[in-house]
């Protein structure tokens, strides 16, 4: 009953993205608003890594890619994973595909959004609406632009496992990304897209990796939602530098050029009451139409970040030496 239902929604979506195929470039809200209350209702019991609700939210993403036409490494989405927390052995399982680019570049770009959440809390599911299910309804989005026109450059797409109890998944495909490490120009996280009440969409990244900056203005933001640059240094005060707050903390270490884009902390944080019926839509669909040009932007201009961020590797390397 549940699965059929779980099939049942992913087949309409398919349907409805083939009618509006014709429509590249612009956001199909009714996908979008789908995907992110599909993946928020009781039925994924809060998502949290190793439940039967995460199977389910994983049925419905990879059922998602697939009508997309994001394209599995081998037969399968899942990657599997497993880590350490308090002395015990946890498994996790990401789900990864990619789009393949039309030019003949080796570098590529990682869109990542956790799917993983609280599970229970106070007795009651978290469901995550904000947290983050707008995060993947909106990488679903990204793919389903560019599946509709083809990148570039080969765009990876990630829905990780295992945010929540410390950047597991994204740690793990960091350390066994499918094509190597260093051909990843940029990751673009996408975590709460779902709730603002000012409208404000932190992007968060140029501070470490300053030739982002521009581009990041160039990509610029779609109405009501407007863009503040920053959230990435310790100006912004104890909770306000977000460097390792979410799954670009992992490709940031590895010194993954990333640029965040989620919302500040608000009432529904981690709270029961983050749920689909409170998120501001106008502000997610503004929000993920903005993530979609951005990542356009950045797949055609991403053989200029690849050599910029090689040349500022080497110039942080060979800095302590010089000074020797
Ligand atoms: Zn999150």
């Amino acid at each position: 009953m549940r699965i059929s239902a779980l099939a049942l929604t992913v087949f309409l979506a398919a349907c409805s993205h083939t009618m509006a195929g014709a429509q590249s470039g612009q956001v199909d809200r009714e996908i979008a608003l789908t995907d992110m209350r599909v993946l928020s209702s009781d039925e994924m019991d809060g998502r949290q890594t190793g439940t039967d609700g995460a199977a389910r939210a994983r049925a419905y993403i990879a059922g998602r890619f697939a009508s997309i036409g994001v394209q599995p490494v081998g037969t399968s989405y899942d990657r599997p994973f497993t880590y350490e927390r308090r002395g015990d052995s946890h498994d996790g399982i990401n789900l990864v595909g990619l789009i393949e680019g039309s030019g003949d570049s080796d570098t590529v770009m990682v869109i990542t959004a956790h799917y993983d959440h609280m599970g229970h809390c106070g007795g009651e599911i978290c469901n995550g609406a904000d947290d983050n299910a707008s995060g993947v309804a909106a990488m679903l989005a990204i793919a389903a632009d560019f599946a509709a026109n083809p990148p570039l450059h080969d765009i990876w797409f990630a829905a990780l496992d295992a945010e929540e109890v410390g950047l597991r998944g994204a740690t793990a495909l960091v350390a066994d990304f499918p094509v190597p490490i260093d051909s990843v120009a940029l990751n673009i996280n996408l975590d709460m897209l779902g709730y603002q009440e000012e409208n404000e969409l932190p992007a968060a990244g140029a501070f470490h990796y300053p030739f982002l900056r521009d581009r990041i203005d160039r990509a610029g933001v779609v109405e009501p939602a407007h863009l503040i640059q920053g959230y990435d240094s310790p100006e912004w005060g104890e909770q306000g530098d977000w460097t390792y707050s979410s799954d670009h903390g992992a490709f940031h270490r590895a010194g993954v050029p990333f640029i965040y884009y989620g919302v500040d902390f608000h009432q529904h944080y981690h709270q029961p009451t983050d749920e689909y019926e409170v998120m501001h839509y106008d502000f997610f669909v503004a929000a993920t139409q903005t993530v979609v040009n951005a990542a356009r932007l950045f797949d055609t201009e991403l053989d200029a970040v690849q050599a910029e961020r090689e040349a500022a590797a080497s110039e942080r390397v060979t800095k302590p030496g010089m000074g020797q």
